[in-house]
């Protein structure tokens, strides 16, 4: 999540007890029931159940360790991240889906704000994975599942604290990720749409690898169908989830209904609550919203760790994201195995061609 100048304000927001706000559970909806799934309810809620707190808080540890150093872009704590992550979708046997057949998409990141003199470009990583579809027809659609890796790495001293650790911005969604792509992968037949993992860096310096990404995709623009962005999904409430641009698309009523139909999973699909913060200008779906491609934003809040040295996993709810994170393998699943690709509101797209004209 990069920071705004409403920022300071956050903190107002926080005491606000979570509100349910929108919440439709029970509304009809055309959502296909799962067992149009390919592989069988059976094998799905197996799948989603291998999604753990405690898998989710060994990724998030490793992430957010002091050993990477808080994740600065083009640094070597983020470059190890990268590693990792591309360590285990080689495990998994995902395709790469980055440069020259590999799973890094290398791009050129100007860091900001400026050094003196000419700025002098480097090249930051993006990983890029895929799980080929199952459908011969719906498998050169993509269904795009994307987090940011980067963090702010060190920075002034908060009680003798540097290192901005950033386990819930964003190790969180990074490892929620990692979670979706292993329990996809251990389905008996893959989702009908392929799947795309896109791991970007440059978040922080203003979503930098996933415009790099939507300028520069390594599948075709019309091929995707839906962004879905994690950023930031295991602290506050742990009973809601807020998904921001559920009133813009069909992917609303379909992740509305994915939590009416999954009450195990215990979360609440909360509208955005804090429209006076832009959250919808502030991760990396906007390049993906930008380019008219319908997008959800799943993200649980800030917090009074914030961009802090003090963002660390001790604070984090590893159930509460693991739970998200099956909410995210549900929803991604229905969107991969639906006849149709989802549709945007007419309004709903007015509304985000006047936020992104220009920009
Ligand atoms: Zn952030």
């Amino acid at each position: 999540m990069i920071a705004s100048r409403l920022t300071r304000f956050v903190t107002s927001a926080l005491v606000v007890p979570f509100l349910v706000v929108g919440c439709q559970v029970g509304q009809q909806s055309q959502v296909p029931d799962l067992s149009s799934n390919p592989s069988g309810p059976a094998a799905v809620r197996r799948a989603a159940e291998s999604i753990t707190a405690a898998g989710m808080r060994s990724r998030i540890s490793f992430l957010a360790s002091d050993e990477l150093r808080g994740r600065e872009t083009t640094s070597p704590g983020q470059e190890t991240a990268a590693a990792y992550i591309v360590g285990e979708y080689t495990r998994l046997g995902l395709l790469p889906r980055g440069d020259s057949s590999s799973y890094i998409q290398r791009y050129p990141f100007v860091p900001r704000p400026m050094q003196v003199g000419p700025p002098m470009p480097v090249l930051a990583p993006n990983v890029v994975a895929v799980l080929p579809g199952s459908d011969p027809a719906l498998r050169n659609e993509y269904v795009v599942l994307s987090a940011h890796m980067d963090h702010v790495g060190v920075g002034r001293p908060v009680r003798g604290d540097s290192i901005y650790n950033g386990a819930d911005d964003n190790a969180s969604g990074t490892a929620a990720l990692l979670e979706v792509a292993q329990a996809l992968s251990s389905l008996p037949i893959a989702p009908r749409r392929s799947i795309l993992f896109l791991n970007v860096s440059g978040e922080e310096h203003g979503l930098l690898g996933s415009e790099a990404f939507t300028r520069n995709p390594t599948v075709p623009v019309s091929s995707i169908v839906a962004d879905i962005n994690v950023d930031m999904i295991s602290r506050n409430s742990p009973d809601s989830i807020v998904v921001i641009g559920k009133e813009y698309s069909s992917l609303g009523e379909l992740v509305n209904a994915v939590g009416a139909q999954h009450p195990e999973i215990r979360l609440t699909v909360s509208d955005d609550i804090w429209p006076e913060e832009r959250f919808f200008f502030r991760s990396d779906h906007y390049n993906f919203a930008r380019l008219e491609i319908p997008s959800l934003f799943f993200f649980a809040g800030v917090h009074n760790d914030y961009h802090q040295p003090s963002d660390e996993v001790s604070r984090i709810d590893p159930d509460k994201a693991a739970r998200v994170a099956r909410l995210i393998f549900y929803s991604v699943q229905e969107i991969a195995n639906a006849p149709g690709r989802p549709k945007w509101n007419p309004a709903g797209l007015a509304e985000v061609r006047s936020m992104t004209r220009g920009r």
